[in-house]
């Protein structure tokens, strides 16, 4: 059988809503294609309108929803997930990937970017997972036994720390903390959540670790001996995302080379 004909019929998002934060540009936006690909519909939420609008005028409307929001605000959660359930009547996942940095040296770093980073990555993750799941929860205590599905992208950086990020790697630290909660509190609804650490992808976010200062000691650190691309790290998530994984909950999926085995 063909590769890419075995992987459709394994891993279907076929009818599926996926709600995908910084869908906008990077692994955000490869996640929502490759949603698109594999038969479901994508709620794109970024703050950046121009990428949404790019990425609207080149997938199917009837199958991509735009909304322009900040991640942080959990109110904009709130309203996004009912706007979607209005839209595809249901939502059965979502993938909590938008993130930024605001790297410097733990001496140095100010509260403002200490704040900004631990809002958009894990008060965010808290927020859209929160409102998901209520949803989630109503359906499932009106009969619905489908479940979700809640991918949360955490990083190498949560589990090992990184120098001159403690804010990143603590807001990722404390992902795998929401994911096992929510794995806990929720799997009596068929809600899984689960963690995936990338390590180095080709985006814009890791443009300075991928230069000539840092390359070589990197890529001597990943055991696959290379950066991956968006496209190739998205797989994992839709994975996760669909029933494939369906006995799959609580997990920390490193997708990285093998990045973290190495010091
Ligand atoms: P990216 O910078 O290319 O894209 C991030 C997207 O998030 C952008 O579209 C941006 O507009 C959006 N965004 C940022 N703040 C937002 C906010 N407050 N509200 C709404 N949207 C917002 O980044 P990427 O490399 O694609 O990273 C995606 C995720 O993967 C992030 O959580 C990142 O921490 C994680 N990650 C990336 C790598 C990597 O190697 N690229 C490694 C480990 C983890």
């Amino acid at each position: 059988m063909h590769k890419e004909a075995f992987m459709v019929e394994l891993v279907s998002l076929k009818d599926r809503t996926v709600v995908v934060t910084g869908a906008g540009q990077g692994i955000g936006e490869g996640i929502t294609r490759l949603v698109i690909e594999l038969g479901g519909n994508v709620v794109a939420v970024d703050r950046n309108e121009e990428t949404l609008k790019k990425l609207g005028s080149e997938l199917p409307a009837g199958r991509l929803m735009p909304a322009v929001a900040d991640v942080s605000d959990p109110e904009a959660a709130q309203r996004v997930v009912a706007q979607a359930v209005e839209r595809f009547e249901r939502v059965d996942g979502l993938c909590n990937n938008a993130g930024i940095t605001r790297p410097a040296m733990m001496d140095k770093m100010t509260v403002k970017d200490w704040r900004d980073v631990l809002d958009v990555h894990l008060s965010a993750s808290f927020f859209w997972s929160q409102a998901l799941g209520q949803h989630l929860i109503a359906r499932a205590k009106a009969g619905d036994t489908k479940g979700g599905s809640i991918v949360n992208i955490s990083s190498d950086a949560g589990r090992k720390g990184a120098i001159g990020q403690v804010n990143y790697a603590a807001a990722k630290a404390g992902i795998l903390g929401v994911t096992m909660t929510t794995a806990r509190e929720w799997g009596k609804y068929n809600i899984r959540a689960n963690s995936i650490c990338f390590g180095v992808v080709e985006t814009p976010m890791t443009e300075v670790i991928r230069g000539d200062k840092f390359r070589d000691k990197i890529l001597s650190q990943i055991p696959l001996g290379r950066w991956s691309t968006p496209d190739e790290v998205v797989k994992a998530v839709c994975f996760l995302l669909s029933d494939a994984a369906s006995y799959v909950t609580g997990q920390h999926l490193g997708v990285n080379g093998g990045y973290h085995i190495s010091l």
